[in-house]
């Protein structure tokens, strides 16, 4: 493929990972590899060059409007003036599933969604997806011309460094959006966190409905802290209201790549597994031997999360 185009997301001149995952993939792909913002190109120029994005089209300032409205109708008059990336990769996140909706149906393309895996194969990009819960992977690819719209999934994909100079900054015009520019936004309210986040973390601990009650989760939050690490929760227990939905790991919440994870009281359904499966060491604690999350533990300890916790809470504590 001649060229793609990443959609990428930055926040405070720093590019979002998924961003510099979906470059890192794109730049394997195709010869060339353009990044796309919505907002200003000068701060995250060197970011993006440094993971192998030769140009970055900006649309400058959006002045408090969505990304979504804005983004995809400038990449729409952009193809429609003559541009044509092979492809456009955008990350499973609020504003990359805006955008790529939307200009699906500017272009009159589908989007491939749920992507884990990309790629290459008779010059067009076969995507990989997960269906039924993770059990089984189904391919997907266009048949037709022009640009293929790809939605990915979050860390599918190492990000890393190309050693490329700073993207070119090259000026992505916005048209005149009629009623769908008149959001506005006049508020962000920033969770506040300690400690790494989630998907980014080395280590996640996570709890399950095996701890009992809300409370008990603060036994999760105290071996994550001591281990310098996030704490995540199965879905059954961010339904019950014990912990956010900014915690969940699983196929409808946050995908994990940590180098352990340490699941307690965690059944391991499926839904669950496809968020963790690919941490590189797998620690569970669980009192049912039987227990599937056992089936992919690199160790497994089979107890009572109330006996073993705060002994390993203990433990690290008397560590220092
Ligand atoms: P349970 O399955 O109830 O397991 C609790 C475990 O704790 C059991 O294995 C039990 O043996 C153990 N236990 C009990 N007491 C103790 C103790 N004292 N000490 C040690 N162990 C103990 N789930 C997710 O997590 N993430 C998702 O993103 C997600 N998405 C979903 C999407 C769909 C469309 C659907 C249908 C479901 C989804 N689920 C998801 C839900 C999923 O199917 C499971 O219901 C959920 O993961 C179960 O959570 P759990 O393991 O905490 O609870």
């Amino acid at each position: 493929m001649d060229t793609i185009w990443v959609l990428a997301e930055a926040s405070g001149g720093k590019v979002a990972s998924i961003s510099l995952e979906l470059l890192t993939r794109a730049r394997e792909l195709a010869g060339t590899v353009e990044a796309v913002v919505g907002g200003e190109g000068e701060p995250v120029a060197a970011e993006l060059g440094a993971h192998g994005a030769t140009t970055v089209h900006a649309t400058g300032d959006l002045e408090g409007r969505l990304a979504g409205p804005a983004v995809a109708s400038a990449i729409a008059a952009a193809v429609a003036g003559g541009a044509a990336p092979g492809a456009i990769l955008f990350g499973t996140t609020y504003d990359g599933r805006d955008v790529a909706g939307r200009l699906s149906a500017k272009l009159g393309v589908p989007v491939i969604t749920n992507i884990v895996e990309l790629e290459q194969s008779d010059a067009t990009l076969v995507g990989t997806e997960p269906v039924f819960g993770g059990t089984v992977n189904v391919s997907t690819r266009f048949s037709g011309p022009g640009t293929g719209l790809y939605l990915v999934r979050p860390k599918s994909f190492t990000a890393e460094q190309s050693g490329g100079a700073p993207a070119a900054v090259s000026a992505l015009a916005v048209p005149e959006l009629g009623a769908t520019g008149a959001a506005r936004v006049v508020d962000r309210y920033a969770e506040e966190a300690t400690g790494p986040k989630l998907d980014e973390a080395g280590v996640v601990v996570s709890g399950g409905r095996g701890l009992g009650d809300a409370e008990k989760y603060s036994m999760i939050e105290d071996l994550a802290r001591l281990l310098g690490g996030a704490a995540g929760a199965s879905r059954a227990i961010v339904d019950a209201g014990w912990v956010p939905y900014s915690h969940q790991v699983g196929q409808t919440g946050k995908v994990v790549k940590p180098d352990v994870y340490v699941a307690c009281g965690i059944s391991g359904a499926t839904q669950h597994m496809v968020g963790m499966k690919g941490s590189k060491h797998i620690i569970a604690i669980n009192k049912d031997t039987e227990a599937p999350i056992f089936g992919i533990a690199d160790l497994g300890v089979v107890g009572d999360v109330h006996k073993v916790l705060p002994k390993l809470i203990e433990a690290l504590q008397a560590r220092g």
